[in-house]
Order: structure tokens, then sequence, then C-alpha cells
């Protein structure tokens, strides 16, 4: 292995450094759980992409899952909307 020949300065350290801070991940709200989600990607809480399943996810489930999901997603819609009625 290589070894440098000279320290570098801390000012050149430093000025380099300056490009390495991590980035906040970018995300979106899925349309059909509103859940936080990668952009261009499958949504991995309910697998849907452009309105249709591609993960498959709820084709995978059994009958009671569905129904329990069917039913939190309600409650959040209607949470939500009185939410945005006792904004106005
Ligand atoms: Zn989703």
């Amino acid at each position: 292995m290589s070894v440098p020949k000279k320290r570098s300065a801390t000012r050149r350290r430093k000025l380099r450094a300056s490009h390495h801070a991590l980035k906040k991940t970018k995300t979106t709200t899925c349309p059909k759980c509103e859940k936080p989600c990668l952009p261009h990607t499958a949504c991995k809480n309910c697998g849907y992409y452009k309105g249709r399943d591609v993960l498959g996810l709820e084709a995978k489930m059994d009958k009671k899952a569905k129904k329990s999901l069917q039913k939190k997603q309600e409650k959040e819609k209607l949470e939500k909307t009185d939410k945005e009625m006792a904004q106005k």
C-alpha cells in the first residue's frame, strides 16, 4: 500500500470533508396508503406503483389480513378528514 508523502494541511482536509456530509433521503407520499415511500419505486407498505399492485403483497395476504388492512386505511382516512374539517 502506498503511503502519502506529506500530511495534508488542515484546510485542505476540511475542504475535502465539506463534501462528505450525508444527504437526507427524499421521500414522496404513496397515493394509495399515503405513507412515505421512495420516489420512482413501489411502495414497501402496500406494494403499489402507478396505481397497480406490483409486488403482489395483497395477493399474498390472507382474507383476515386484507380486511384488517382495509379497516385501518378507512380509519386513517376518516381521521384525516376529521382533522381537515377541524382546521376549517
Ligand atoms: Zn403505499
